[in-house]
């Protein structure tokens, strides 16, 4: 089963994660820009960090076999510095306009504040006028008030819809995405939040339409092979191979596929360990 990731950190994951990746079957990575667990201070350490996820982890998934491509934004949670949102997305056009740049995001909210919401606004407009993906966080506090606030906007942007993933839904705010036009996007967790086996049960009652399931590993504790196991939750509930294929393979190719920048290489071969140069 060859899976699509469709959001995923890699920059603070190691190399070992890539060979496990490659192992359950990723070959396709797509990486949105996000906090960096330490506030940024200045425009500068946004470009760099856009620079390093567009040119650097792209020749790193490459050596391991996974086809690496990124999201550009100002994320929601340093949305908030409205000075250093100001001038970060004022030099930001060139990081959207690269090759690799397949999406805008993260952007949405995390405390759901008139700053973050003044720069997920003119993000929306940016992506609406380059014809890019976005894909939207939604707060972890606050979530269902969150979503409906971000489905609001979306209208009242009059923003296309089927190029919009609302992510990290739970069973509490899936039922607000599932009868719009856009996606709705689910993270698996180890741990906390939802687990493989709670996604295969909003798959079950939501469908498998723009459905799209993510790991969000990261820094924190998470797993970037996540999806394998929500494909072994859902053959064990009785999913078809096709069903299964449909959610870690075809949904996540057809939405970032509304760029022509996204052309996944799913036939790299990893490169033998010992050939690596830093
Ligand atoms: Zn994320």
């Amino acid at each position: 089963m060859i899976i699509i990731e469709p959001h995923i950190h890699m920059l603070s994951r190691t190399t070992d994660d890539y060979q496990a990746m490659y192992q359950s079957g990723v070959r396709c990575c797509v990486e949105p820009a996000f906090w960096l667990g330490a506030p940024r201070h200045h425009p500068g350490t946004f470009f760099d960090y856009y620079d390093l996820i567009l040119e650097y982890e792209t020749v790193r998934g490459e050596r391991f076999g996974i086809d690496h491509y990124a999201c550009i934004s100002v994320n929601p949670k340093e949305a908030d510095k409205a000075e250093l949102a100001r001038t970060t997305l004022a030099g930001i056009d060139e990081y959207l306009d690269h090759p690799r740049c397949v999406c805008v995001g993260e952007i949405g909210y995390n405390e759901i504040t008139k700053n973050e919401e003044a720069a997920f606004v003119q993000q929306l407009h940016m992506a609406e006028q380059r014809e890019l993906p976005v894909l939207i966080h939604t707060p972890h506090r606050n979530k269902k008030k969150g979503v409906e606030r971000i489905i609001d906007v979306l209208k009242a942007e009059k923003v296309t819809m089927p190029r919009i993933n609302i992510d990290h839904n739970t069973e509490e705010t899936i039922g607000l995405c599932t009868p719009l036009d856009c996606w709705a996007g689910m993270t698996v967790y180890p741990y906390s939040k939802l687990d493989p086996l709670r996604v295969v049960n909003i798959l079950k009652e939501h469908g498998l339409e723009r459905k799209l399931v993510n790991s969000s590993a990261d820094w924190g504790v998470s797993d970037p092979t996540s999806l394998k196991q929500t494909a072994d939750n859902m053959k064990a509930a009785g999913f078809s191979d096709d069903q299964i294929k449909k959610v870690v393979f075809d949904n996540p190719l057809a939405f970032y596929s509304q760029t022509q920048k996204f052309k996944p290489r799913l036939d790299l071969t990893p490169l033998p360990i010992e050939s690596f140069q830093r």
